[in-house]
Formats: structure tokens, sequence, C-alpha cells
């Protein structure tokens, strides 16, 4: 409904103004009209009511009743924003802090960044007028560092309470800590799951709202027998809804960006198969390192007479809500982080979604009418599946928020009030963690200035020492670009029918000292692209022309090259952040030049706790866990004899690998960390 009409071609100046007003007013009346249809529209005046009443509540609902747009607009309205005081409300993603955000600035008919804001790690768009400010948990405990008491919030809304984040998880300990000593902060508790127990018993048996949706019935289909390959199967299932189905969206699950990316290459390439006719098929991304203004495209309506497949990572679960959906396809996985606190080994893994999680993407097919979801598994195995997901705090490394309690001025970490205890194996291990990097004293205090240091950067505590090292090893420069990479997508992309190719190609940026080096000169390439422009005179014209045409170039490059161009413009943008942060600390900028030794002995200071040595038989072993790992075929590195490396990464698929590694010098690690290397031995 709310597509862009094409605009008439008219000379009247007054006019075409008329147009403008007229159509900015049916937009108004349009989402004024869809306001009004939500099913929390109803419940307005008792929620504020409630929200008097109460100190702490719990709000449960369905998701997309509105409780993320509109709670927060009802508040305002009510009253809870007045002396300057802001209405913060958390996401555990930050997708759905921004086009959240976008949306209730349109509602409001402000500018973003004015009433309505939002502010993710590395993205702030809040200014002294934010009263409903968006923005992910994570960002919020850090705030606390700075104002401990949140005292710029009325309200303090956990959203997406369900997830059980980490950081929602210390957020709400936190919060409870801050409303004992100061209670004028309201607090209010947002889960879409319907067993607001655990939170209710949390807050010491808080009031619990609930408020009905609206759900349509929904067909679920499962494959008569166990899928192979579940993106191959995913894609079948898109083009069987688009050649037989009615008219309606799909909405696909998948586990991550270069999933999401493979299957809108292979969708592109079967259309163009198909007689134009059934061509009429258009894909939409959405997962967490897209930027932002790319964000919001799922939320508009397909072209005329198109089908839109939106491929989601589970942000589509509960977090946005995007219209139109009538298709769901759900492979049945999901990445998530696991811990072995034994061997102090975090990993990426894709493991099978919950009952839960099932439930709550079949329901994203029937908001708006009867829809169908096709799950990728035999019906069998649904019954295998675990009830609900297990909260993070349980299979993460704890360093970082360990980090953050002690800055906060948490030290007895075993005696916080946590809403799920992790276990004391894994705070050990992470106190211990935290140690070897030198965070913390003897006397398990943050140390000073190391300690401080890496509180401040919002960063995983081993890349914030490793910029910290950097400036010492004179070598900042290139650890930012590092750190700015490591945090980010895959920068590079193989498709399968393409596989020689993009080897060959990414050949020209391989560094034969390994994956950090090769990274850099990756970046550096881009940035020649991107920002050369000692042949061309400064001027306004020239530096449009400039920016037209390196834009192109770029694109084409990163094409040829089998470079995924968001991801080094996503890296580009940290790195400018980070590079504000370490300036702002004091640091020293210098580049080493190409004296990478110095820069490959610095990572094997930074990252000493993750080295391995190769084995006789050609498998590696780490040397802190002691477990048998393999050079990940995308590196480097992969196949070349090296006898010692550091690295930053184990996933574990069939075997365990290690990802973005460096070749060092075994000797280095006794000489630059004494400590670990002669406690191993
Ligand atoms: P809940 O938090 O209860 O899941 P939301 O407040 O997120 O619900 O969503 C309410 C409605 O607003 C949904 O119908 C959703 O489609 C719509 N909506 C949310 N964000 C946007 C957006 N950026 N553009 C268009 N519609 C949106
Ligand atoms: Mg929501």
């Amino acid at each position: 409904p709310s597509m862009a009409q094409n605009g008439r071609v008219t000379t009247d100046f007054k006019q075409s103004n008329q147009a403008h007003n007229s159509n900015a007013f049916a937009r108004r009346e349009e989402i004024r009209q869809q306001r009004e249809s939500l099913p929390i529209a109803s419940v307005k005046e008792r929620l504020i009511e409630e929200v008097k009443k109460h100190d702490v509540l719990i709000i449960v609902g369905e998701t997309g009743s509105g409780k993320t747009t509109q709670i927060p607009q009802f508040l305002f309205s009510a009253g809870f924003c007045r002396e300057g005081k802001s209405v913060g409300i958390t996401q555990p993603r930050r997708v759905a802090a921004v086009t959240v955000a976008k949306r209730v600035a349109e509602e409001c008919g402000v500018e973003l960044g004015q009433k309505v804001g939002y502010s993710i790690r590395f993205d702030d768009r809040t200014s002294g007028v934010t009263r409903i400010k968006y923005m992910t948990d994570g960002l919020l405990l850090r705030e606390a560092l700075l104002d401990p008491y949140l005292s710029r919030y009325s309200v303090v809304i956990v959203d997406e309470a369900h997830e059980r984040t980490v950081h929602t998880d210390v957020l709400l300990g936190l919060l409870k800590n801050v409303q004992k000593k100061f209670p004028p902060l309201k607090l209010i508790i947002m889960s879409a799951s319907l067993d607001a127990r655990v939170f209710s018993e949390y807050f010491g048996g808080a009031r619990a709202v609930h408020i009905q949706g609206r759900q349509h019935p929904v067909d679920i289909l499962y494959t008569l027998y166990p899928e192979k390959d579940y993106v191959d199967a995913a894609l079948v299932t898109i083009f069987q809804i688009h050649l037989e189905e009615r008219h309606g969206d799909i909405l696909v699950f998948l586990t991550g960006q270069e999933e999401i990316e493979a299957v809108e290459r292979l969708v592109q390439e079967r259309l163009r198969q198909l007689p134009e006719s059934n061509r009429k098929l258009v894909t939409v991304p959405i997962f967490s390192s897209l930027p932002s203004e790319q964000q919001m495209r799922v939320f508009m309506p397909a072209p005329d007479g198109h089908r839109k497949v939106v491929l989601a990572t589970n942000i589509a679960e509960t977090s946005v809500t995007i219209p139109g959906i009538k298709f769901v396809i759900d492979p049945g996985f999901v990445k998530a982080r696991s811990y072995d606190p034994a061997k102090g080994m975090e990993s990426l893994i894709i493991i099978p979604t919950s009952k839960a999680q099932a439930l709550q993407r079949s329901g994203r097919a029937g908001r708006e009418g009867p829809g169908k979801c096709f799950r990728l598994y035999p019906e069998s195995e649904f019954e295998k599946l675990e009830d609900s997901t297990k909260p993070e705090i349980k299979r993460c490394n704890l360093a970082n928020v360990i980090l953050q309690l002690k800055a906060l001025g948490v030290d007895d970490i075993f005696g916080f009030d946590f809403i799920e205890k992790p276990s004391r194996a894994a705070i050990v291990k992470s106190l211990e963690h935290l140690f070897l990097l030198g965070a913390l004293t003897d006397d398990c205090k943050l140390s000073d200035p190391v300690g401080h240091q890496m509180a401040r950067l919002p960063l995983d505590p081993i890349y914030s020492k490793a910029l910290i090292l950097a400036s010492q090893f004179n070598c900042l420069e290139e650890m930012l670009i590092t750190v700015a990479m490591l945090s980010v997508d895959s920068v590079f992309y193989a498709p399968r029918e393409k596989l020689d190719e993009s080897r060959t190609a990414a050949k020209c940026f391989a560094s034969p000292d390994g994956d950090h080096i090769t990274l850099i000169n990756v970046y550096r390439a881009a940035e020649d692209l991107l920002e050369k422009r000692k042949w061309v005179p400064h001027t306004e014209r020239n530096e449009k022309i400039f920016k037209a045409k390196s834009e192109k170039i770029f694109k084409r490059w990163c094409k040829e090259n089998f470079i995924n161009g968001r991801s080094v413009r996503h890296a580009r943008d940290i790195h400018s952040q980070i590079r504000g942060h370490v300036e702002q600390m004091g640091l020293r900028i210098t580049s080493c030049g190409d004296d990478m030794l110095q820069f490959r002995r610095c990572l094997a200071a930074s990252f000493f706790i993750n080295a391995a040595l190769k084995q006789p038989e050609g498998n590696y072993r780490a040397f802190g866990t002691g477990q048998v790992v393999q050079i990940h075929p995308s590196s480097v590195l992969f196949q070349s004899k090296v006898e010692c490396v550091v690295f930053n990464e184990m996933v574990q698929t069939t075997n365990k690998y290690i990802r973005n590694v460096t070749r060092i010098e075994y000797m280095w690690l006794t000489e630059l960390a004494p400590h670990y290397y002669t406690m191993q031995s």
C-alpha cells in the first residue's frame, strides 16, 4: 500500500508541492490507521495505569502486537518524559534498534535523532532532545559505566527479554540493583514468550500483564526425510512456492550473512533460467551487519506483481515484524555461541532451533491471514527439539561482561544476583582469561591503566588488549585495520560454482605470513580505490564526479576480486569509530610501515592464548586447550607448512578449524608471554 507513486512531471511548483502535501497526508493517515489497528492500541490507557502503579512491570504479548513501537510513545504522551528525562528501550539486536527507531520517528512525524533516536555500538543517532531512545542491551550496559544510576531515564524498557542474551541478563541484574537504591526509575520487561514467571519471580513477584495478539491459522508442512543440504532444500522450496502458490511474500530463516548472500546469488541464477513471465521474484536480505540504509528495504512492498523473498537471520523471529509474509521456510537451524569452560574456548556453532523458536518462526506466516510454514525436517525431528533455548550466559565466554561488571564496581562476581547463575567453572575461567590479558590485578581488581582502558573500549577484551599493545609495538595503524576487519563477517566470498576463480582472485591479496596481513592488504586496496584523489583538483564538482566514479570502480573491483563490498564498508566504518576511541585514550597511532615482523610479534603478544603448533601428522595442537585443530580452508595458510601460528577464531563443523591465522615464531611466545608459556610447560 505504501508504494512510492510515480510523480507526475509538472512545471508548476505550487501544484507539485500540493501533490507532495497530499501524498504526505495520505502516508500519515495510513500510519495512523495501522497504529490504531494494532492489538495494543485498545489497551493503551490500561497499560499506562499499570506503569504508573508498578515500579516493575512485565508485559507479555505476541510478536507484532505493537509492544516495541507503541509503548514508548504511550509513555511519552502520558508525561513520562518531563524534566528532560527519557524512555530507553533495549533490544538484543542492532537491526531491531535501528529499524524500529526509524519507524517510530516516522510515526511521530519527526526526524530521526530528534525526539526519537537510536544508539548502537559504532552508530549513535541521538541528540540532546531525544526522549525515546532505542539501543542495544550492550549499549545501555556501557552507559551505566558513565551513569551508574541511569539517571537520564524515567523508564527503562528491556525488550525481547525472552531472548536471554548475556547482556540482557546482566542488565536485569544491574537494574534490579539500581532500582533498590534509586526507586524513581521505572522498569518494564517485555517478552514474546508466554512464560513471564522467571522474570516475575526474579523481581520479587512483579506484576505481569498479557496482551492478546491476533493470529491466523498456519499450516505446518514437514519434509518426509531429513534434508542433507538445507540451503539447497530452502532454494527448492522458494521456487516451489513461487511457481505453485497464491500471492504472498516468503520469509526464509538462515543462519548468517554468508548463507544469506549465497542463497541470494543462487536465487538470481535460477531466476535467469526461468521464462520471463516467471521471474517476478525479488530477494531482500536482512542481517545485523547489513548497512542500516539497506535494512529498511525489507519493509517496502515488492514492485507490482512481484513476490518478495526475505532472507533473514533469526532477527525476524521476534525482533522485527515484516508485513506481507504468508509463507515461512524454516530449515530449523540457528547460529549460536558455545563455550567450553574446561578449555576456555568459545566458538560459533550451527545448532537446531528450540521448539519455542520453531513456533515463533511459523507464527510469522499468520499475522495478516492464514499462512503456511515449511519446516525443512521431518515431523519426528520436531519432537526431539529442546523446549526452549538455553540462556546465552550459560554458553558464552564471560570475560567481556566480567570486565564491565568490574568497571561498574561489582567486584564479587560470584555473589552477583544473576537471573540465572553462570557456572562457577565458567566464571573462574573467564577471570583467569582477564588476568592473563593483564586486565586484573593479583587480587582480582581492575588493573590500572590496562584494565580500565580495556573496559572503555567497546570490543572483545582480547582485541582491546591488542590495540593497547600495538601502540607499544608501533603498529597501531595496522592493528586498528585488523580489528575492524575481524569485527565484520566474511570479507571474501567463494560461490560454490566459481570456487577456483575466487581462490585465484584472493591470491593477489594473500600474504605468505597469514590472514591478518592479507586483511590489511584488502582494506588498503579498497581505501585506495575509494579515497585516492591526488590526481583531481579539490572542487565540489570534482568531488561528486570522483565519488560516483570511485563507487563504480569499487563495485567492479569487488566483483572481480570476490570481495564483499558490504563487509569492507562496514569495516571502514568500525575503523573510524575505534580510531576515535583510541585517540581519546591518548594512544599513539603509528604505522610499522613495511616492517611486518613487528606487527606479527604484536599479534603473538596479543593472541598468545590462541597459539597452535604443528604436529608430526600435519594437524595443529592449540597450546591453551590441547585441542587438535586444522587450519580452515579459507585461510591463506591452508595447506602451508608453517610451524607455529596464532589465530582468532575456532569453528567447529565436521572438524575443528581455526580461522584468521598468522605465522609466528615459537620462541616469541616464551619471550612475549612468559607468564603463560612458563605456566604451561
Ligand atoms: P511487537 O514489538 O509487539 O512485536 P512491533 O511494535 O515491533 O510489535 O510492531 C508493530 C507493527 O509495526 C507491526 O505490524 C510491524 O509490521 C510494524 N512495523 C514495525 N517496524 C516497521 C517498519 N520499520 N516499517 C513498517 N512497519 C513496521
Ligand atoms: Mg518487539
